[in-house]
């Protein structure tokens, strides 16, 4: 201690100015790190909640978000998909989601009314989410409309791999503007007839290529899949069907 303050400290808050004795009064607290400022013992944290948010330092908390529609207003959370079951608000979602698309694609899922998988697929702001769209849609005529009018050749691809009615895709095959399309009805052709023919019970399963696949080991190769039981395959060589 300093001689000057034997006659008493100089305090500015919690501690002397002088000679840094300090004291417990009067600190300077930062409340939401639970700290005081100028000597640093510590205190319980406690922000200024305005619902989920702390109005000082913004730190959030999973509790009194300000909902509007999926999304908290004030911190951004979303609701777990799996607690929404309000369909428009599920459409919405699927709809509008652009960056965010495994959320997106999990609304779809959600949903079985076939109006709603059209809509969503036709003017879904992310394609990936469209896709998922079109993957859930089962009402042929639906298909069918996507396949023909659908502005992504993308798109009208995935639905012309959902067709069923032969005569209606080989008339894609052989009308349609879209090279690409005339190949995927083609394709949707021989997907057909191997599905007609296989036999997975006996080991003859109708197997589609679904995309290249590389291994740990350097080969490359692809996986396939039954279109009939799901069965899934890796080969390193050229199939043979
Ligand atoms: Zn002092
Ligand atoms: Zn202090
Ligand atoms: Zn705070
Ligand atoms: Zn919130
Ligand atoms: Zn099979």
């Amino acid at each position: 201690m300093r001689l000057l303050c034997l006659f008493g400290h100089k305090w500015n808050g919690c501690k002397c100015e002088r000679c840094f004795q300090k004291r417990d009064e009067q600190h300077d607290w930062d409340l939401c790190r639970g700290i005081c400022k100028s000597c640093y013992k510590k205190t319980i944290e406690q922000h200024d909640w305005h619902g989920c948010t702390c109005s000082r330092c913004n730190k959030t908390r999973n509790e009194q978000h300000d909902w509007h529609g999926y999304k908290c207003s004030r911190c951004g959370k979303k609701h777990d998909i799996k607690d929404i079951n309000d369909l428009s608000l599920l459409i919405d979602i699927a709809k509008s989601t652009v960056n965010d698309y495994t959320y997106g694609r999990e609304a779809v899922k959600k949903i079985n009314d076939q109006l709603a998988l059209l809509d969503i697929a036709e003017s879904a702001k992310c394609s990936l989410v469209c896709n998922e769209a079109i993957k859930h849609l089962t009402d042929q005529s639906l298909l069918l409309k996507i396949a023909k009018e659908h502005n992504s050749s993308l798109s009208r691809g995935r639905a012309i791999s959902r067709l069923a009615d032969k005569a209606v895709i080989a008339s894609i095959m052989q009308n349609s503007e879209d090279i690409h399309n005339r190949r995927d009805a083609e394709e949707r052709l021989t997907d057909l007839a191997r599905i007609e023919t296989a036999n997975c019970t006996q080991g003859e399963h109708a197997w589609k290529y679904m995309g290249y696949h590389e291994s740990d080991f350097g080969y490359s190769g692809g996986d396939y899949e039954c279109l009939v039981c799901g069965k899934k395959d890796r080969r390193y060589d050229n199939p043979s069907f």
